[in-house]
């Protein structure tokens, strides 16, 4: 399969061979000629999946083939949870639209100030990108009008509920025309999307795509046992210190603690800075773009901030704090491995958290490998989860059957070392 049986104009073709891309990931290939018909899309897809190319080209194709008449609104509304992640839909529709010299697109983003974001309205975009608070301020100022939208988008609809924006999205979806095209994207259909998703959509068609089904290489799923958070710490080091790592995302569960973290690697001489909601914009922005441009090395970030960051360049995913829910965890996973690439993503793991590991398992179907740092091993306490097995059983299973005696690092096995159950080996790290 290939872009050009996909209904798009020579324009976007153009763009897409730019990007070097050959060939539609499958929610490219479903979702883009489902679109460009005309109907409701709900589609299930990952991150990582090409999700933002396959709702992006077809509203570009959309905008290309019908000028609209002066003074009109804007006509593709797109919407995104986090600040970051609208950023990144810009650029994609930036990047897509290259070839469409009057398209004009305003991206409208908390934390940002508001007349310069006036001053992008004034100018009458064709395409608005949003995170919904700051769209509703908008809205509330009167600085826009969403009647002339034909083409509305919610992207990763799952975490913008997840994050309290229900009311936000029904504010704006009532600004919208009712003869609008909504696409929806989101990791889960299910539960509070599909009722938010039937009150938006009319007879729509419904894509799932696998979890697996990535447009990003293959991420290698390590697991490392600590005995506290000394322990992890020095892990850490040792991990970030590895001659493989290029660049890395180190995820923590508080603002805070990102902060203190990068302080602390700071110390230890890395290339180390923080990245969390509390920071403004421009401190964000800068941030990212040292990260893009290759001057930061390790980025040390909460899950809400690090959401939707595409840098190509990042070899690795630590979990220095595990993720509160098992979802979070595949967007962390999904920093690395981008545009085709392999990544490495580590797990630590406190001797406490062994029911967070199995979640994260049940829930991506994978097992985590796990490894060790010779030198740093952990201690049999560390290695013995209270439970196995799954589903919450106990399990007989003597839990230090975990580890080959003294910690001797073996070969993967034949099933490609994808398992953390109990008679599993560790290996060795920095490979
Ligand atoms: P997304 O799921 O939209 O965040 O995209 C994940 C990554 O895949 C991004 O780095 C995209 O640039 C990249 N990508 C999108 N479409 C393709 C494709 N057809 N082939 C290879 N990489 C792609």
């Amino acid at each position: 399969m290939t872009f050009d049986r996909l209904g798009l104009s020579e324009e976007l073709l153009k763009a897409i061979q730019a990007t070097g891309y050959t060939t539609p990931t499958a929610v490219q290939q479903q979702a883009i000629p489902a679109a460009i018909a005309g109907g409701d899309l709900l589609v299930s897809s990952q991150t990582g999946s090409g999700k933002t190319a396959a709702f992006t080209l077809p509203c570009l194709q959309r905008l290309s083939g019908r000028r609209p008449p002066q003074g009109s609104g804007p006509r593709v509304l797109m919407l995104a949870p986090t600040r970051e992640l609208a950023l990144q839909v810009a650029q994609a529709v930036h990047t897509y639209g290259r070839g469409l010299r009057w398209l004009n697109t305003a991206c409208l983003v908390g934390g940002a100030p508001f007349s310069a974001q006036a001053k992008q309205l004034a100018r009458h975009p064709d395409v608005i990108v949003a995170t919904p608070g700051r769209l509703v301020d908008h809205l509330a100022r009167r600085k826009l009008k969403l009647s002339d939208i034909e083409i509305l988008v919610l992207d990763e609809a799952d975490r913008m509920l997840d994050m309290g924006f229900q009311e936000d999205i029904e504010a704006i979806v009532r600004a919208t025309p009712a003869s609008r095209q909504t696409l929806l994207f989101s990791a889960t259909l299910d539960g509070v999307v599909g009722k938010l998703a039937a009150g938006l959509t009319r007879n729509p068609q419904r894509i799932e795509i696998a979890g697996d089904d990535r447009a990003h290489g293959q991420i290698e799923q390590r697991l490392l046992f600590a005995d506290g958070l000394s322990h992890k710490n020095r892990l850490l080091a040792a991990v970030l210190g590895c001659h493989t790592v290029n660049q890395a995302v180190v995820f923590t569960a508080t603002k805070r603690g990102a902060e203190e973290l990068a302080l602390q690697l700071q110390e230890k001489g890395f290339s180390a800075a923080a990245l969390h909601g509390d920071m403004n914009q421009g401190a964000r922005n800068r941030t990212l773009q040292q990260l893009r441009t290759g001057r930061l090395a390790i980025l040390v970030a909460t899950d809400v901030a690090a959401r939707g960051i595409d840098v190509a360049g990042i070899s690795h995913v630590v979990n220095f704090d595990l993720p509160r829910q098992a979802e979070d965890y595949v967007h962390r996973i999904g920093r690395t491995g981008r545009a085709g690439r392999t990544g490495v993503a580590i797990t630590l793991s406190g001797p406490r958290e062994a029911g967070l590991i199995r979640a994260i398992e049940r829930y991506t179907g994978d097992r985590l490998a796990v490894h060790t740092i010779a030198g740093l091993e952990p201690s049999p306490r560390a290695t013995n989860p209270p439970r196995f097995g799954g589903r919450g059983r106990m399990s007989a299973q003597p839990p230090a059957d975990r580890w080959a005696p003294g910690g001797v690092s073996v070969a993967p096995r034949g099933d490609g070392g994808r398992r953390s159950d109990s008679n599993q080996a560790p290996r060795r790290f920095c490979r």
